[in-house]
This record gives C-alpha cells, structure tokens and sequence, in this order.
C-alpha cells in the first residue's frame, strides 16, 4: 500500500473566527481556487458550499462542523469547519480536538473582537499552532497595522507579519510577501483572482516593507539561537532559514504568522494556501496521539505512522440524505482497507467498516484505505458515537474522549399532527445522534417528550431543523432549567429493606454516609465497610440504588450530584439476601441522607457576552443586573464603537433575553450565551423549585 500523500505534505486545518469575519468565503474562496467547486456564492444568497444545512443558510450561523479536503501544491489539505458562534463552543472543541492547525480569520477593520478572544483562546487550550488571515482588507476603515497590533495587546500573541497589503479599502490590489520580498498583485481583468502577478515592491512600499521585514527577522530569530547568530552576524536571514524559522516557530506556538487580503474579492487566497502548507504542521509534527489500553492497561501512544496499529477518533455523526450515517474520524496511526474488521474500544463492539469516503465540499470519493494523519467519513458504522476510538481488534486502545457538557435547558416537545408524530421520534433520535449535547427523553410522569441542550437558541435551531430537514412540524412548551440537588453538610443515613415473611424473605439493609464535594465533582460512591457487614457481592447493587435514586431526585425532582456516598455499614442475612434488597436498601438510605444532609439546588449559570453601542451600555447592565446578573467586565471593541459586556447570569433569567434585548436596545445590540457552570441557588430561588415539584 502506498499512501498517494506523504504525511509530511498532509495538512488538517481549521479556519477559526468568530462570526462575520469571513470563515465562510475564506473557506469558499480556498474550495474555488483549488477547483473543488467551479463558482462562488455569496454567503448572503446562501449558495455557500460549506454551510450546507438550510438552517445555516438562514441564519449565517455555522453549526455542522463539516471536514472538507482540497489539494495545493502537493499538498492535501483537509479543512475541518469549525463554528463561529459562541454559543456553539461545544462544536469549537471538537473540531480542535482533531485538527493540526489553524487559520483565524479576522475582520481587517474590527481586528480582534471579543468573540474572536474566546476562539483564540480555546485554540490556546488545545496547543493548536495558528496563523493568522486579516481579511476585508478591502473595506472601509481596514488596518493591518491595527490587526497586528491588537493581536499583541490584547491576545498576548507574537504577531509577526510576513506579509503587507498592497493599498487599502477600495484600491486593495495585493500583497508583499515579506519573505521573498516580491508584490502579489491582482488584475482588473481577473475578477475571480485566479491569475495572481508576481512582481517587484513598488518603488511607493519599499519602506514600509523594508521595516516590516526587519520587524519580521528580528522575532523570528529571537525564536532559535542559531537564526540569531546567523542574523547578528549577516543582518539577514536567507529565504530557507527564515521559511525553516517560521516553521519551526509556529509549530511550537511560538509565534503566529499574520497574512493579509480580501477573501469577497478574491485577493491573497494563494498566498494564504501556501502559508498553510509552509507553516502549519502536517500530522507527523504534532504530538502522537495518547490512550489507556484496556486489556493491560496504562498508557501508550499511536504515532503517526502508517506501520503503527490503526487508531482513529469519531469526532462528528451527520445523517447524510444519500448514503446514510456517516461518522467522521481522524485517523492518527496505522491504515485501514475498506471491509476490514475494526473495534470500538467505547462500546466493545467489532464492525466491518463497509465504506470509506472522503468529502469534497458536497462531492464525495470513495477511498480504499485510510491512512495515518487522514480524516475521513465512515459509511454506516452502526454503533459508533462521537468521542469514540476505532482500532485494531488486534491492538485495542482508548485514545481521550471528548467531553461534552450535560444540557442545562429542556422543554416539552408534542408533534403538530399525528402524521408529524410518526415521524419525530425517528428525526429526534437523528439529531440526538448528530449532536451530542442534544438529548431526548421521555417524561414519566406525563408521557411528553422532552428535549434538551445547552440554551434556548440550541433548542430553537434544533426544533428549525426537525421542519426544514425532516419536514417535522411540532410545538414546544416553556423551556424549564436543568436544575440539580446536592447536600450542604455530612450526613449519616440508614436504609432497611426487611421482608421476613412466610416464604422467601428480603434482607437488604445499609448504612450510607454523604460528604459535600466541590462543583463540578459529580457523584462519587465509595465503600469503606468493616468486618464485611455487608458482603462485596452486593456491593455494586448498593451503587446501582444510590445512582438511581440519586438520577431521579430527592427534594425537587432533579439530579443529585457533587457529593461523596459512601457504604459504611449494614447486615446480610445468609438466606433472604439479594442484590434487589440491598438496591432498594440503598435507595432509601440516600434519599433519607439527602433529606438530612441539608439539601440544597444548583443552578446553572450562563456565561452572557454582550456587544451594545457605548450609550445603551447603562441600560444593558441595569438590565443584566435586574436578572441577578454578576458583571465580570466591560470592554472597547475593536474599532472603538462598541463595548464587550461579560457576565454570569443564572439561566433562569435568560429566557427571551435575546428579544428583551433587542426592544431594549431597538436592535443595536447582540448576545451570545453558553453553559459556564453551575452553583448555590439562592433560597428563594430553590424554595419555589421545591414548591413547584411539589405540585
Ligand atoms: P463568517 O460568519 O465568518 O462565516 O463570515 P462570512 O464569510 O459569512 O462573511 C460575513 C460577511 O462579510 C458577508 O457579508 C461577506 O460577504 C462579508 N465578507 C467576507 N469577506 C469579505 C471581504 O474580504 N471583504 C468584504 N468587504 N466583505 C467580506
């Protein structure tokens, strides 16, 4: 078998950038001039490759995070699409989780916004190596400079230009690229930029492009101490140093090369591409990917390499309309041929892979073999979820899941018509599928169905989708918050299951102790039983009717979470044991635990980002204060006419924010919201949920 693309000419990119700078016609532009697509649509017409769901389309708002590949220059480069919306961070990660590397795209006249800072910095997280493509150089007020400047200020990053823009807001005509120090200029006559000119500075930009580029030599031979004798001894650095420097630079994290140019007019898409394929890692370069082994256990880790056991990760699940369910996984070692077997270490199940594909934008390719470093799409893996590790039967491992936050937000869901309800369930259940902090129940007690996700506005795309894509129609109810129970004090609590009839008894009987954890810890159980009070064999039955009981709520109806449970005590009787009465034992010992451990409600709270011009700002904090809202900050935006407000609202607050705000402000002001974490609910607060569940 021989891969047709060396690893070290394989690129898995993301394009990052809070919403409106451009990732869509950035990404569109890339798909055009590498000829995966023969025409560009405007994002504003909707005919954008990318962006495929009709949900998108409408709202502008990325959500499907799509893996794309497309060829430059001997490489292949595979673009992971990554959301631009900050309520969907959930989408974010998981798509930094597999890529290599990153191009943020930033509005060339705003520069670094607020939302662009939580990008960055959740690419901080994940080491993921970046370079940076300052677009709309074309319109109105744009700035390289400034770009560069805030990139510095406020991202703390080592911006380093190693381009310049030739002219600026209506005459953009190209760029200087700093390391060869020659002009990129587009032409009149070619109005979808496909026939870049290179040629001399002009004589106008000599010097502003001979500082830049001593600005240029000088961080990136602070990087390495060899470029630094070489450049103290010559005053320069030769074009293979410097591209090795940059390189090397950026891959480390070091520093973040900064490019400019107009996606919209088709300016600076080459340069960019082969900034991609010059400066950010392919596979081989980045850290091999690590897992604990089931089998044996410990640690060990999948290089990438072709020769290594095959071990990928299902990051995406998209019901695809032709060929079904298709499951995106990034390979990090070995191969894998089209019909060979392959092992879920999640789930424990062996499947045959039956095919593979690769996706063009809309175009998909059948493919023999997988190899290291690939993304690619597995049609019809049955029982494969997102976070799952594919491998070799014969070399199992569990590489790092990925972690999605539990919903914080569910309402009822009933079908308009009886023909609607046929089918919601089945379109629920794909969603669910899709999105992994989409989940879908049904209530005991009424019998409705009920969603849940991670905000009104998740909830309200996904019951958009059900009609436009599985033409679904169906109404909800109000939207209820996730609250949780948990204990304030430690608490000691017995449990007796004591049946001693005629025939066969019943003998469970505990002892449980509660202990408070910190937020965030879940539910622990423990044991620590002397002189086998209770024999181990029931042990697991005790745990079983703790985390039941603990699922279903003590006080109010919801989960109880962030406490310690621990088995203490308790009797067996020889005969009348079973696993049953030690449940059903536990079961009333927790709740009884519960009841004395001072229960209490945690609500969640969101982390609120709000952009208002500077003189509503009074009346947007006076309104988030009105909610209980705790301000963290505020801040300018990046052209100065905004301000950033940052704050921690309760979610229960937050219902209707989004239109309050927007006849608070008439419209000149937006939100984004997203689960931060949850916390003490004031007692007033729990006292009414305690009442409600109470009925
Ligand atoms: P996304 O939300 O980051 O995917 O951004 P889009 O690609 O949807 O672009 C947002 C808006 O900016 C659209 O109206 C685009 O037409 C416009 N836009 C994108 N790139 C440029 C550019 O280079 N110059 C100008 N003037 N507008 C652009």
């Amino acid at each position: 078998m021989t891969r047709p693309y060396p690893l070290d000419r394989t690129r898995n990119i993301g394009i990052i950038a809070h919403i409106d700078a451009g990732k869509t016609t950035v990404t569109e532009r890339i798909l055009f001039v590498t000829g995966v697509i023969h025409r560009t649509g405007e994002v504003h017409n909707g005919t954008t490759t990318m962006d495929y769901t009709e949900q998108e389309r409408r709202k502008g708002i990325t959500i499907t995070a799509a893996a794309t590949t497309c060829l430059w220059d001997g490489h292949r480069i595979t673009i992971i699409d990554t959301p631009g919306h900050v309520d969907f961070t959930v989408e974010v990660e998981r798509s930094l989780r597999v890529l290599d590397g990153g191009v943020v795209v930033l509005d060339g006249v705003a520069g670094v916004e607020p939302q662009s800072e939580t990008v960055w910095r959740q690419a901080d997280r994940y080491n993921v190596p970046r370079i940076v493509f300052a677009n709309k150089m074309d319109r109105t007020g744009a700035s390289f400079a400034r770009c560069l400047e805030m990139l510095r200020d406020r991202l703390g990053a080592n911006a380093v230009p190693v381009q310049i823009p030739i002219g600026l807001e209506n005459d953009f005509q190209g760029v200087i690229d700093l390391v060869t120090m020659r002009a990129v200029r587009y032409h009149d006559g070619d109005p979808h930029g496909l026939a870049p000119v290179e040629g001399p500075i002009p004589p106008e930009l000599r010097d502003e492009a001979a500082r830049y580029r001593h600005e240029l030599l000088e961080r990136v031979a602070l990087t390495d101490d060899a470029l630094m004798a070489a450049y103290l001894e010559r005053g320069d650095l030769d074009r293979a140093q410097l591209r090795a420097g940059l390189r090397a630079a950026t891959i480390a994290g070091r520093l973040n090369p900064v490019l400019c140019g107009s996606a919209l007019t088709n300016k600076g898409v080459q340069p960019l591409l082969d900034a991609v394929a010059a400066y950010l890692p392919s596979p081989s370069d980045v850290p091999p990917a690590v897992g604990v082994l089931p089998d044996e256990g410990g640690e060990a880790v999948r290089p990438a390499d072709d020769a290594a056991p095959f071990a990928a990760l299902a990051f995406k699940v998209v019901s695809d309309r032709s060929v079904g369910r298709l499951v995106y996984a990034r390979v990090y070692s070995g191969t894998l041929r089209a019909g060979a077997p392959v092992l879920n270490t999640t789930t424990g199940r062996k499947e045959r892979v039956g095919r593979l594909v690769r996706m063009h934008a809309d175009r998909r390719e059948d493919i023999e073999v997988v190899y290291a470093g690939d993304i690619a799409a597995f049609v019809r893996l049955k029982g494969a979820g997102t976070g799952d590790t594919l491998c070799d039967p014969a070399a199992p491992i569990v590489l790092e899941s990925i972690s999605f936050p539990e919903p914080v937000v569910s309402m009822a869901i009933e079908p308009r018509s009886s023909d609607d309800g046929n089918r919601l369930g089945g379109a629920l259940a794909r969603l669910a599928d899709e999105d992994p902090t989409f989940r879908v129940r049904s209530d005991p007690e009424t019998g409705q169905t009920v969603i849940a996700g991670m905000g009104e506005l998740h909830l309200e795309i996904l019951v958009d989708r059900l009609r436009s894509e599985y033409n679904v129609l169906a109404t909800t109810g109000q939207p209820r918050v996730a609250y949780r129970e948990t204990v304030t004090r430690q608490a000691r609590a017995e449990g007796r299951w004591i049946h001693q009839t005629g025939g066969g008894g019943q003998w469970g009987h505990v002892w449980l102790e509660l202990t408070p954890l910190e937020r965030g810890a879940g539910l622990q159980f423990a044991t620590r039983v002397a002189g086998g009070a209770v024999p181990r064999e029931y042990f697991s039955a005790v745990e079983a009717g703790v985390r039941e009981a603990a699922a279903a709520g003590v006080v109010a109806g919801y989960p109880v979470t962030d406490a310690r449970v621990t088995l203490v005590d308790g009797s067996a009787h020889e005969k009348d044991s079973s696993e049953l009465a030690f449940k059903l034992a536990a079961s009333l010992a927790f709740k009884e635990g519960v009841r004395q451990g001072g229960p209490a409600i945690l609500e969640p709270l969101m982390r609120v980002e709000v952009a208002a011009p500077e003189i509503l700002v009074g009346d947007v904090l006076g309104d988030l204060v009105a909610r209980r809202g705790q301000v963290l900050g505020t801040e300018v935006d990046g052209a100065g006419r905004a301000l950033a407000i940052h704050a921690l609202v309760p979610l229960a607050e937050l219902f209707g924010y989004v239109g309050n705000l927007r006849s608070l402000t008439e419209g000149r002001a937006y939100s984004s919201m997203q689960p931060s974490h949850y916390d003490l609910a004031p007692s007033t607060v729990a006292d009414h949920v305690i009442r409600q569940a109470a009925g």
